[in-house]
């Protein structure tokens, strides 16, 4: 006679499986837990596991997992749940379920599925079937260029999102910016700005099909934590390119789908229908349609980008997290070492290489999050003062300044204010350098004939 273990913290449940099994020859052990349940698993040695999912002391998945570790694989493991999510029967299959019922449990389906799961003589399935990775030449072309090139901000706050009516003119959202020329989308960073963009960018097509490349400046959470919402990854009519380094642990790619795993989000990035591909980039310098790109490491914790990206329209720069070498470095050593002629040398030349990197661009969008003075505090963070960001971006010679990654504890009268003292200290200067603090929803056109800039909303 065959043995089956009922494991359910449900008692009528229990027995009704009880009922059905026993009427149809099995004989039937039953565990009130989890935890219970494996206890009998070992003691009675089942051809069959019938197990709740959603169970005290020890829940439906952890109890597939140990049994798969040391039980024999000819012992199969229905799992029931109340639960029709995709993702837990993903998660079922995966921790070494055969099969995923969903209650309420009817005799004649029931028994039908025991019989499917004990006459099956194909290997346990291990992984649900995941999409097929499709790689390849892009699927789909470029949009009509205009000649133009538009900036446009979709979130510049760092660190963590911050709504609320004190943050409403600059906006709450974590970094996203697209930039468009040459008929190309580039969205520069994936903060949760990006699930506006992404859901502008469906409307847009109007059924036709989405081309955006998406390019990260590293993979901190305010960099990447709305690429789940970006709505044109789940058509598969459309083409997701994401380019970036790798980590300082891992790859781009691991990062990427590690955020997506089962704990944190329901769908994997695997799962996602569109044409999603993952481009870790080997080169400083490399080209997305006729925009050019050029990469710059920057000094920021980890592995963290800077992007200036060349289009035919105008350049622009795009830095959103980043501390001046100098300024760290100085304060970080002793006053002894620090005072030394070849140290100091060798800072400004570290941050000479900015200076460089930005030279000329048309507009600069660069990390401004703290005052001079909260600065004093957060040496070391990672992030500039408006000083530093005003004085680096005189030194490039750029026309337009965007200061940008706002702190989340900074209100729009407190913005407003840093945004004057950055216009200030331009006009002492006597430089025709333009200001502005980055908003959610400010364009800015460049235009290839006049090279001139013009706000929009
Ligand atoms: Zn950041
Ligand atoms: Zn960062």
């Amino acid at each position: 006679m065959k043995t089956v273990l009922i494991i359910d913290d449900d008692p009528v449940v229990g027995l009704i499986i009880n009922r059905i099994l026993a009427r149809d020859g099995w004989r039937v052990v039953v565990a009130k837990d989890g935890e219970e349940g494996l206890k009998l698993a070992a003691e009675h040695h089942p051809e069959l596991i019938i197990c709740d999912l959603l169970m005290p002391r020890t829940n439906g998945f952890v109890v597939c997992r140990t049994l798969r570790q040391d039980a024999p694989h000819t012992l199969r493991i229905i799992v029931t749940t109340t639960s029709a999510y995709e993702s837990d029967r993903n998660s079922a299959l995966e921790a070494g379920a055969d099969a995923f019922y969903i209650k309420p449990v009817a005799p004649e389906s029931f028994l039908n599925a025991v019989k499917r799961v004990m006459t099956a003589d194909h290997p346990r399935t291990k992984k649900p079937p995941g999409r097929k990775r499709r790689t390849g030449r892009p699927v789909v072309e470029p949009l009509k260029s205009d000649g133009t090139a538009t900036v446009r901000f979709w979130g510049v706050r760092g660190s963590i999102p911050t709504p609320g009516p004190a943050k409403a003119h600059y906006g709450g959202n974590t970094t996203c910016v697209e930039f468009r020329a040459e008929g190309e989308v580039i969205v520069l960073d994936a903060g949760t700005g990006i699930r506006d963009l992404g859901l502008a960018l469906q409307k847009e097509a109007a059924g036709r099909p989405v081309r955006a490349n998406i390019l990260i400046t590293h993979t901190h959470w305010d960099h990447i934590q709305g690429f789940p919402f970006f709505v044109p990854a789940y058509h598969p009519q459309n083409e997701v390119q994401v380019f970036g380094y790798e980590g300082a642990r891992q790859g781009l790619e691991a990062v990427f789908s590690s955020q997506m795993e089962n704990p944190y989000f329901p769908v994997s990035l695997e799962q996602m229908p569109g044409h999603v591909k993952i481009r870790e980039q080997r080169e400083m310098e490399f080209a997305i349609g006729e925009v050019k790109v050029k990469a710059a490491f920057v000094n920021h914790p980890g592995i963290c980008v800077g992007y200036r990206l060349e289009s035919r329209a105008g350049t622009v720069v795009f830095v959103p997290d980043y501390e001046p070498f100098s300024r760290f470095k100085l304060h970080s050593m002793d006053a002894a070492t620090s005072s030394t002629e070849m140290v100091h040398d060798f800072v400004h030349q570290q941050d000479q290489k900015m200076v460089e990197f930005i030279r000329g661009a048309d507009v600069l969008i660069m990390d401004a999050q703290y005052d001079t003075e909260e600065y004093q505090h957060h040496v070391g963070w990672g992030h500039s003062c408006v000083e530093d960001t005003v004085a680096t971006a005189l030194a490039g010679g750029v026309k337009r300044l965007y200061l940008f990654h706002h702190d989340p504890g900074h209100n729009d009268r407190k913005i407003h204010a840093m945004v004057a003292e950055a216009k200030r200290l331009v006009k002492r200067t006597g430089a025709k350098l333009i200001v502005k603090g980055a908003r959610e929803g400010d364009t800015c056109v460049l235009k290839p004939a006049l090279r001139r800039t013009t706000r929009g909303t």
